[in-house]
């Protein structure tokens, strides 16, 4: 069946081809914009703030600061021996904001908007942060 999106460009890759990704080469993988700088997590056809389109591929800082979060009980396979845990939105120091999960946070008292976390590979899905006890480089 024909859909009115067929005519669009794909994806680069699928989101599951780069969470793999993070944690076979212990790097995060993101975008940049070529023309403003904007660095994004999220694939795009077009630049979120400049309208440029043909965003290149990049690294994404391994640090950043959690700016949101919530706790999870009931957790899916894989994460059986870790619930509770924490579901995080960490925004990256250099660009782009990603969700990932931390092991040993049981409680919302736990974790603060704000806090510190480093990207840890992991053999489990998704993207590992873990908490960062060291400054922020300087820009
Ligand atoms: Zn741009």
């Amino acid at each position: 069946m024909a859909t009115n999106d067929d005519h669009l460009p794909r994806a680069p890759h699928a989101i599951e081809d780069f969470v793999r990704a993070y944690s076979e080469s212990g790097k995060l993988r993101g975008f940049r914009c070529p023309h403003c700088g904007l660095v994004t997590a999220t694939w795009g056809l077009a630049c979120a703030r400049c309208g440029h389109i043909g965003l290149e591929e990049t690294e994404l800082a391994p640090r950043g600061k959690v700016s949101a979060f919530t706790i999870l009980h009931v957790p899916g396979d894989e994460f059986l021996n870790e619930a509770p845990y924490a579901y995080v939105v960490v925004e990256l120091d250099g660009g782009g904001r990603i969700t990932g999960w931390m092991s040993g946070v049981r409680d919302p008292s736990e974790l603060k908007i704000g806090d510190r976390v480093r990207f840890e590979p992991s053999y489990k899905p998704g993207v590992q942060f873990v908490r960062d006890a060291e400054p922020p480089a300087s820009a």
